[in-house]
């Protein structure tokens, strides 16, 4: 049997749900297979459907050998669940609160009337928290990608070349070397623009004295990774020194303390007490990490909200940062998997100041 449909039986049991409707991308793709996200999912015990219109069919056959694949565009969906959840006597039925449409719910529970739509809380998203080693071998190959994009990009940074023109040569060696899409938009940050976390690669020229933030993923087998490095263009003033020091140094001290049983806030807090003790507390203005799997930022976060206990299996980004408005900023990401015993890295880029 497929492992997640496994998982989900039981949590169904256990919450006495009869069947589930599954409309988000990544949760699609996690208990099917499916790699387009034009689909429904019904999971019951005994039976999984998988509802598509007639461009998808022939992929759905040949990627989701165990569902049914039905033939259902658009509003015939909800008449065809009607129809199925009462041939299969289901009366408790999961839906994901946190994806499906105003629109779409108000015409499912029309249709199903005679069934309760109980909202799944983001349980069904949680059954991806701890990874298989399957799936964490699609993201250590992705993080190994991103590492060799690294490497490529650094020989490519230079002053007068843009922010852009870094971002499309990144993109494009990923892609060519295998990166089915990207993570995210690459973010390439130069000078100032480097105090905005998620800056937008314009086209502002890279110049000495500066830092050059690259914030990246690459995606294998539908699995993200995640990674940050800033540089330095030539020589730096002494309080960009000292910011990028102090953000390497939180970055360290957070990744000796985590591992598992630990709580992401507390992951956070040492990075945090660091920084602030600095008096840069202020300037670090995210959380310290999230988890990183068929989405790039899912659960769970190391943060002030952080209230999950780690386990084995979790990959998790540790990406502290100093923005320092109208002046330059410093992040640096890794990613990692929580081991019985601590942590594997998967980046392995530099994390001295380069100064190219
Ligand atoms: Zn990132
Ligand atoms: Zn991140």
């Amino acid at each position: 049997m497929n492992p997640a449909i496994d998982k989900l039986t039981k949590l169904m049991k256990e919450y006495e749900i009869d069947a589930a409707i599954v409309t988000q991308k990544q949760n699609i793709r996690y208990f099917s297979g499916f790699t387009s996200e034009d689909a429904t999912l019904l999971l019951h015990p005994d039976e999984c459907y998988l509802i598509t219109d007639f461009r998808y069919i022939e992929q759905a056959n040949l990627q989701c050998p165990t569902f049914k694949v039905i033939d259902a565009p658009g509003t015939k969906i909800a008449h065809f669940l009607k129809e199925t959840l009462k041939k299969l006597d289901a009366s408790r039925i999961w839906f994901e609160d946190n994806n499906l449409s105003y629109r779409t719910y108000t015409a499912l529970s029309e249709e199903l009337q005679n069934h309760e739509l109980i909202p799944d809380n983001d349980i069904l998203s949680s059954l991806r928290i701890r990874k298989t080693s399957e799936e964490i071998c699609s993201i250590r190959k992705a993080a190994s990608l991103s590492d060799k994009g690294f490497e490529y990009i650094l020989n490519r940074i230079r002053p007068s070349v843009t922010e852009r023109e870094i971002a499309i040569e990144l993109e494009f060696f990923l892609r060519k070397n295998g990166s089915e899409e990207l993570a995210f938009s690459i973010i390439a940050a130069s000078g100032k623009n480097g105090s905005l976390p998620h800056a937008e690669p314009s086209d502002k020229k890279l110049c000495i004295g500066e830092f050059l933030t690259l914030d990246f993923g690459c995606v294998v087998n539908g699995y993200c990774s995640d990674m940050t490095r800033t540089v330095a263009l030539g020589n730096i003033d002494s309080k960009l020194k000292e910011i990028y020091e102090i953000t390497l140094q939180a970055q360290k001290m957070s990744l000796d303390y985590i591992g598992p049983g630990k709580k992401g806030i507390e992951v956070d807090k040492v990075a945090r007490d660091y920084i602030s003790s600095y008096g840069y507390g202020d300037y670090f203005g995210h959380g310290l990490g999230h988890g990183v799997g068929l989405n790039v930022h899912e659960a769970p976060t190391l943060s002030t909200k952080g209230e999950m206990l780690l386990e084995p299996g979790m990959v998790v980004s540790v990406e502290p940062g100093i923005y320092l408005p109208s002046k330059g900023g410093v992040r640096i990401e890794d990613l990692v998997v929580i081991t019985e015993t601590g942590y594997e890295n998967l980046v392995s880029s530099p994390k001295h100041l380069i100064q190219l």
